[in-house]
């Protein structure tokens, strides 16, 4: 089984971030929700007195001959070619929704007339014979809730700029949000046909921010299209496929298969039902499934047209009815070995899920009209300590946000303005300045000038190279905002 981070915490008897703090000095940087590996417990738990005594789920059980043979999964010799997953990003109105319909509409996969009507998630599209997976929910916020959950199912962004507006802050957002999840980007100029579009101008702002385009020298794929008039989308497409190729994108397509749900919803007359894309393994109908507290056997898979599939390799988005109830977008399911072995897993997943609720203290919920308007009063009056926070690597700036929500107490809040990577620069600084923040670095130097900077403005800077002193000097500041009589 998994050694969660928060779980684990728990039995060592400490608090989640002591915990994270204890694994960034290993060099680990871990959020509460994620696993650690057992090497890694077993030393921790070493340190504190503890041994691990982790039993394997049939550790009573000789495996049986078969399995110890089978070859592993992750075999580069098992591993097939993948359709890329693919999500549309970029700032309003700069034409994601009018993108994504252009391409359903026109490049459906072959044979299907009259389009995609229904929105389910997810769908696929063919371009020389190949085939590309599509979000069909543009922007970050749907992108990002899949990733809260630590699923990581799209593989390039398409960012959609508009060539009379240019660069955005929430171009620039999703820029930074494609980055910290590690994804390839293409660069979409969209309305080329417009008056005032700037194609040149748009290919000069992404060389500013480190995106130089291909035909300027770079190694980021651009073209310009029109999502209004159909003009290069077949050009997009290929570029999505050129990009997938030099990703090398592959699953092994016989693995036990496993799947991350991208949307669910309860359908009268069919239940709760559920877009999976599939990410390794082949799905077939007659499977059973488990996803977190909920489990399903699939009687049904339908793609995006509502036709009824018997079997979906890597890549492929399905809708699947049967489910017992309704699992999240970003939960990860898995195949197991029969109804019952699904039912029993779900029903253990359930419990676990349980108990980690009733462990946490109950303030959210079953909170009266009362109870809430008094919180909201309570929240006005509480102090806020808010952060721009930078670090060396993104696993250390994730894990570092981790920890100092963790330390959030009830008088003093503690707001995230900015998260990321590199040097705290004047721009931090300036950030930091205009919304009443303070600069926290980890292990990061500055870029010159910036002390001199923050000294004008009055910004705080704490940076510090050992997670703990850093957090200790967060703490203090967050306790000088409390009135002096405390
Ligand atoms: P979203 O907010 O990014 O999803 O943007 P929409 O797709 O809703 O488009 C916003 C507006 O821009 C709509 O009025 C579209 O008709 C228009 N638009 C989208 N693509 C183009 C294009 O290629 N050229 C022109 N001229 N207008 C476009």
């Amino acid at each position: 089984p998994p050694i969660v981070v928060r779980d684990f915490a728990i039995l060592l008897g400490k608090k989640p971030f002591q915990l994270i703090s204890e694994l960034m000095e290993m060099g680990i940087f871990a959020s509460m929700n994620q696993a650690i590996e057992e090497a890694n417990a077993k030393q921790i738990a070493e340190r504190h007195g503890f041994t691990l005594d982790i039993r394997h789920r049939g550790d009573d059980k000789p495996e049986p001959k078969k399995k110890a043979k089978a070859p592993r999964e992750d075999d580069p010799a098992l591993m097939e070619e993948r359709p890329p997953v693919v999500c549309v990003l970029g700032h309003v109105d700069h034409g994601k929704t009018s993108l994504l319909d252009q391409i359903r509409n026109a490049h459906v996969v072959s044979g299907e007339a009259g389009g995609i009507t229904q929105h389910v998630g997810a769908y696929q599209v063919e371009r020389k014979g190949k085939k590309i997976t599509f979000l069909d929910t543009p922007g970050h916020a749907a992108f990002s809730k899949i990733r809260e959950r630590g699923a990581n199912v799209t593989d390039i962004a398409i960012l959609v700029v508009a060539a009379d507006d240019g660069f955005m802050p929430q171009t620039d957002e999703a820029l930074k949000f494609a980055r910290n999840a590690n994804v390839e980007i293409i660069v979409a100029i969209n309305k080329m046909d417009a008056k005032g579009a700037n194609i040149d101008r748009v290919k000069q702002q992404m060389q500013e921010r480190d995106l130089m385009p291909e035909d300027w020298g770079g190694t980021t794929l651009c073209t310009p299209v029109s999502a209004l008039e159909g003009t290069n989308i077949n050009e997009l497409l290929e570029l999505v496929l050129l990009q997938a190729e030099v990703s090398e994108l592959k699953a092994n397509p016989k693995a036990v298969a496993e799947g991350v749900i991208v949307e669910s919803q309860v359908e009268q007359g069919r239940g709760p039902t559920a877009t999976v894309i599939v990410q390794k393994g082949t799905l077939k109908v007659g499977d059973a499934l488990v996803c977190g507290p909920h489990y399903c056997k699939v009687r049904a898979m339908m793609d995006e047209h509502g036709k009824p599939v018997k079997s979906a390799p890597p890549s492929t988005p399905v809708r699947i009815m049967g489910w017992s109830g309704t699992p999240v977008s970003g939960a990860v399911c898995t195949v197991a070995k029969n109804e019952k072995a699904a039912k029993a897993e779900a029903e253990e997943n359930a419990q676990a899920l349980k108990a980690r609720a009733a462990a946490k203290p109950a303030v959210t919920t079953g909170a009266t009209d009362l109870d809430s308007l008094l919180a909201a009063i309570d929240d006005q009056s509480s102090k806020v300590l808010r952060v721009v926070i930078k670090g060396d690597v993104n696993g250390s700036v994730e894990a570092l946000a981790d920890c100092l929500r963790a330390i959030e107490s009830e008088k003093v809040k503690l707001e995230i303005v900015e998260t990321g990577v590199g040097v705290i620069t004047k721009n931090d600084i300036t950030l930091a300045d205009s919304s009443e923040a303070c600069v926290i670095g980890f292990n990061v130097k500055q870029e010159n000038g910036v002390t001199a900077l923050a000294k004008h403005h009055g910004v705080r800077i704490i940076q510090h190279n050992i997670i703990y002193e850093l957090i200790t000097s967060v703490e203090e500041a967050m306790s000088e905002l409390l009135d002096p009589e405390y």
